[in-house]
């Protein structure tokens, strides 16, 4: 079966099937993500997949909450610092990111919807600092009332990694949700951080078409020491180092249930919406 990230978005509505969304005050999701290497394993799609998934969730669980939400057409040219300088790592720079965010907000605004939750899936601090501030600047500059999705821990890993960044995550742009609980799927799976057993999992878990399975079960560990995953993430010789570009254990992905960790993350960003619009 083909995959369309199309799929349940208003980019498969009429427009005035847009329009009475808009009247009957339906909120927006936003998927954010980025097209980037995967691994040898996953797709470049890897993460825009998993934005549309989440969001797809989340429009479904709000609805049995009685909360009309339609998804918006998924945002993938992100900011890729870490993977490059890797072959089908597309990357903006952060600027052209902020400018996107604020034009679709200015036109989800112009269309008549209030409220847009920006929800991203990928780790790059560049990406994460580009969305706050197109954010921001749509709230500013639109009246949009757009937040960005955002839990406690990432609030501090981005302060931690972006100086001057002084984010507490109750900005009128951030809407703060629940950390996800750290689930122990084995030794490696909670030091993972690109492409490995969690991410292979998720992917089975959904869009099974898109792993390469066979290639998946031929890779070893790959997980560096802490100092050299920060010079990782900020795209310091990250080929050398990674030169399959994932850091897990993508041959563990049966330890892990792809299908609890979206879900269970849908249902924190639900609690959250369904926080924030009470
Ligand atoms: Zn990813």
């Amino acid at each position: 079966m083909a995959i369309s990230i199309f799929d349940d978005t208003m980019v498969n509505m009429t427009w005035p099937e847009v329009d009475q969304a808009a009247k009957d005050n339906s909120i927006v999701l936003l998927p954010l993500a980025v097209i980037e290497a995967h691994g040898p394993h996953l797709s470049l799609g890897t993460d825009t997949y998993s934005a549309h998934t989440i969001c797809c969730l989340v429009k479904q669980k709000l609805s049995y909450r009685g909360v009309k939400a339609v998804v918006a057409p998924p945002f993938y040219w992100g900011v890729n610092k870490a993977t490059g300088e890797f072959p089908g790592s597309f990357t903006s720079r952060e600027s052209t990111v902020r400018a996107c965010l604020y034009d679709i907000c200015d036109s989800l605004y112009n269309f008549g919807f209030r409220k847009v939750y920006g929800i991203n899936i990928h780790g790059d601090p560049l990406q994460m600092r580009s969305m706050i501030e197109g954010c921001k600047e749509a709230v500013e500059g639109t009246g949009i009332e757009a937040k960005y999705v955002i839990d406690k821990w990432k609030v501090g890993y981005l302060n931690e990694q972006l100086e001057g960044m002084n984010l507490t995550g109750s900005e009128p742009y951030c809407l703060l949700i629940e950390p996800e609980t750290p689930v122990d799927y084995g030794e490696h799976t909670g030091n993972e951080l690109h492409a490995g057993a969690n991410e292979t999992a998720q992917m089975l878990a959904f869009h099974p078409e898109t792993v390469r399975l066979d290639i998946a079960k031929q890779q070893p560990v790959v997980i560096p020491e802490h100092d050299d995953i920060i010079k990782w993430i900020a795209g310091e010789g990250s080929r050398a180092m990674t030169p399959r570009c994932y850091i897990g254990a993508p041959a563990e992905y049966d330890r892990v249930d792809g299908m609890a960790r979206y879900t269970n993350f849908a249902e924190l960003v639900v609690a959250g919406i369904m926080d924030d619009i009470k």
